[in-house]
């Protein structure tokens, strides 16, 4: 290695980590990736399950067609292949309805609208609502004043019934963006409909790893750091950033260990930021204040392997019910069927049951569950798995875009990742990527070598650019 290489720290492996430090790998400075875990991935990753000694994922995740930053890190790892994506999103309702989204060959915005006329969960008045809401969605061009209002009452003011919003928005924003309507922010909630299901036909198409999320992430970040010189230390706790002046001077690791670099990338949660750093330089300091007005929302997975394998489809979205959504990991994972079946429920912003024991929460899954597919009423449930996520995501609140700050924190050398980072984008793995090809970009400015790395978004398409 040349010895005026410039170094990088990029503190926390999770997905804004792993962005900002293969994105500057690649453009040949000396990177090292701290991470407390032993595998990478961060809150999307995976523990390893000690009955079986196989990766189980934290909790499932999806993406979208429109997900194009994350499209790009898990292309430039190799490991975009490993994403299956799906044209139709199916439904259930509780009556035992089955209806799905699926796109057409009409242009965006109306590729989705015959599947929504044939959506069998809600009748016309519903439709007719929901239609009027969707093309003030349209013509609503970003604007800070979408932030102060939430979506419930901006829904409540578009007159949308009540089915609407338990079968229509509510299963879609509240799994989006992880919260209760009343605490979603509209200009969230516009941009999950804008760019998820309006501007471009494929933006909405569903995307589901195929391997576990420690896999998607852990060895190809590895092999690809160390392609180009760098070096990845896991099992490795930052317990605190040294400041002098408006400069990161050392990083101190559990242990006593120091490591210096010419940039600082943290890609830290807020809270734990907030934490290493040293108390003088955030107090008073706007920039650092206004992560204290973060907050957290919870999210819940519960894990089910039976004792055959049970049909569901790749991704069940489940009206009217605590349980949100079913994957079919036994399909998603292409399990042999002599391994049983292997189901993974989501529940979002699942406060109410922050409190409530696992095995009731099981028993109430696992009922739900039956209810949906009445193949697992045969079967036996043989193993589980319930994770809490008691800081899931920032609640993305009214009010929550004003808080999140730009990736250029005041310290000079020290850049910020982190999906919670000002990216426009609800808490997602998309955010985070975002984020971390951003904290390079002005690595690399400041390097007097500016390069564009953030993905542009899928462009509006059809009748949709007149709205763009
Ligand atoms: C249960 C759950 C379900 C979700 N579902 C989805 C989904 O379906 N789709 C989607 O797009 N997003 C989903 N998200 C959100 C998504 O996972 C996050 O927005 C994204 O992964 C955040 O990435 P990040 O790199 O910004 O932060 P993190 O993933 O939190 O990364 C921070 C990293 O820093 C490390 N770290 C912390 N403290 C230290 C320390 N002191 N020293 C060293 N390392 C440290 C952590 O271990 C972690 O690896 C979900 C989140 C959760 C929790």
């Amino acid at each position: 290695m040349p010895h005026d290489r410039r170094k990088v720290l990029v503190l926390g492996g999770g997905v804004a980590g792993i962005a900002a430090a293969t994105a500057l790998a690649d453009h040949g400075l000396h990177v090292e990736l701290v991470e407390k875990r032993p595998l990478l991935g961060g809150r999307a990753s995976s523990f390893v399950d000690k009955a079986t000694g196989e990766r189980v994922d934290e909790c499932q995740h999806g993406t979208m067609r429109c997900c194009t930053n994350l499209a790009d890190l898990l292309e430039r790892l190799g490991v975009h292949d490993r994403i299956c994506y799906f044209d139709a999103i199916a439904f259930l309702d509780r009556e035992g309805r089955r209806s799905a989204i699926y796109g057409s060959r009409l242009p965006a915005p109306l590729h989705t609208l015959p599947s929504f006329l044939r959506f069998r969960s809600l009748r016309l008045t519903d439709k007719i609502a929901i239609g009027r809401a969707m093309l003030a969605i349209l013509r609503a061009k970003p604007h800070p004043e979408q932030d102060r209002i939430d979506v419930a009452t901006w829904l409540q003011r578009m007159r949308q019934t009540e089915r609407a919003l338990r079968r229509f928005w509510r299963p879609i924003l509240v799994s989006a963006c992880n919260e209760e309507l009343e605490r979603i922010s509209c200009a969230h909630a516009f941009k999950i409909f804008r760019e998820g299901f309006l501007l471009h036909p494929q933006a909405f198409h569903f995307g589901i790893p195929s391997v576990p999320l420690a896999t998607l992430y852990t060895e190809p970040t590895v092999a690809y750091l160390q392609a180009r010189d760098g070096h990845v230390r896991t099992q490795t706790t930052i317990e605190q950033l040294e400041v002098e002046g408006d400069r990161v001077v050392g990083v101190l690791l559990t242990g006593g260990t120091r490591l210096q670099a010419d940039y600082y990338v943290s890609a830290l949660p807020f809270d734990v930021l907030l934490r290493v750093l040293p108390e003088h330089t955030t107090v008073g300091e706007p920039y650092w204040e206004n992560l204290r007005r973060l907050e957290f929302a919870p999210l819940c997975g519960v894990h089910l392997w039976f004792d055959r394998p049970i049909g569901c489809p790749p991704a069940l979205a489940v009206l009217d019910r605590d349980t949100e959504w079913i994957f079919n990991k036994t399909q998603n994972f292409g399990l042999p069927a002599e391994r049983g079946g292997y189901l993974s429920v989501v529940i979002s912003a699942s406060r109410r049951f922050a409190g409530m024991p696992k095995e009731a929460l099981l028993a109430h899954i696992l009922t739900e569950v039956r209810a949906c597919l009445p193949e697992a009423c045969r079967a036996e449930l043989v193993r589980w798995q319930i994770v809490r996520w008691p800081r899931a995501t920032f609640s993305p609140r009214p009010g929550v875009e004003a808080a999140r700050p730009d990736q250029q924190s005041p310290i000079r050398n020290l850049l910020v990742a982190g999906e919670w980072t000002r990216t426009g984008w609800p808490s997602t793995m998309e955010s985070a990527a975002r984020s971390g090809y951003r904290a390079a970009e002005y690595v690399l400015a400041q390097e007097g070598r500016p390069a564009r790395l953030v993905a542009p978004d899928l462009p509006a398409s059809g009748l949709a650019r007149w709205f763009a």
